[in-house]
Order: C-alpha cells, then sequence, then structure tokens
C-alpha cells in the first residue's frame, strides 16, 4: 500500500511541529521548508491539519504552528485513515467501473489487507513517532526565517 503525497507531507508537518517546543515555533513557510516541500502543498495539509484539531494557529509574540494536545496523543492510524480519505486501494468502481465490482473475492482481500495496514499504525502516537533518533534530527530541520 503507497500513501498519497498528501498524507506523507502532512505527517512530516506533524513530526517535524512536535518537536517544535525544543526549537522554537514556526511558520507554515518554515515548516515547508524544513521538510522540503513546495510551501502550496505545505499550506494545504496544514489547513487539513487544523480542521482534525491536529494543529492550531498561535497569533502574537512567540506564536506560530503547534500540536494540540490532542495532536500530540493522536493515534498515527486514525490521522492516516482521516488523511487518505478512506479510499480503496483499487479503483473498482471507477470510469468504467470493473465488471466484477459486485462479486470480487480480491476486492474482500484488499480491503481486509488495507485494514490490517492502518491496524498496525493504531498503537503508535504522533509523540511515539518523534522519538529518539527521529525527534534529535527533527529539531535540527530549522527552517530559514522569512524575509
Ligand atoms: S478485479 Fe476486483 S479488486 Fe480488481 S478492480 Fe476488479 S473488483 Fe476491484
Amino acid at each position: 500500500m503507497r500513501l498519497t503525497k498528501f498524507t506523507d507531507l502532512a505527517l512530516r508537518a506533524v513530526m517535524r511541529l512536535a518537536v517544535s517546543e525544543q526549537a522554537g515555533p514556526l511558520t507554515t513557510r518554515q515548516v515547508a521548508e524544513a521538510m522540503e516541500v513546495p510551501y502550496a502543498h505545505m499550506a494545504k495539509a496544514v489547513t487539513r491539519l487544523q480542521h482534525l484539531g491536529v494543529l492550531e494557529a498561535r497569533r502574537g509574540r512567540g506564536g506560530g504552528l503547534g500540536l494540540t494536545g490532542p495532536g500530540r496523543r493522536a493515534s498515527v492510524g486514525w490521522l492516516v485513515r482521516e488523511l487518505e480519505g478512506g479510499g480503496e486501494v483499487v479503483a473498482c468502481d471507477g470510469d468504467p467501473p470493473c465488471p466484477l465490482n459486485g462479486a470480487c473475492r480480491l476486492r474482500h482481500a484488499l480491503r481486509d489487507a488495507q485494514e490490517a495496514f492502518y491496524a498496525a499504525l493504531d498503537p503508535l502516537t504522533v509523540n511515539d513517532l518523534v522519538a529518539s533518533p527521529t525527534g534529535p534530527v527533527l529539531v535540527g530541520l530549522v527552517g530559514r526565517r522569512p524575509a
């Protein structure tokens, strides 16, 4: 199973922001630069993560993006399911739909495999993702300050 690019960069943002208390708050542009993804793509991911309640934008001095408490404790399996949007791994109902789509054992097996994939991520929290050795590396990925 392959995650969408959108899910991957949203997870990168979450991981980078999970260590922001050690390295200082960051703007969306700085997160994009630190994780080496285009700003416009990162802005879309940040908006989606805010809607999910995982991130919040803090205003004022020392402000910037930060994880919410529930975001920090969120299950990675839940987060990936939300970001992926519940689609199947094969487009059985595409245009034109597959002629087997009403009675396909393979489709059922793929759904089970997809659920097993998510289930393997369920016990992990966002906090778990930034334990050593990942966390210290993330702290060093500081985006450039905007001009
Ligand atoms: S063969 Fe089965 S799994 Fe593949 S597209 Fe058709 S319905 Fe879906």
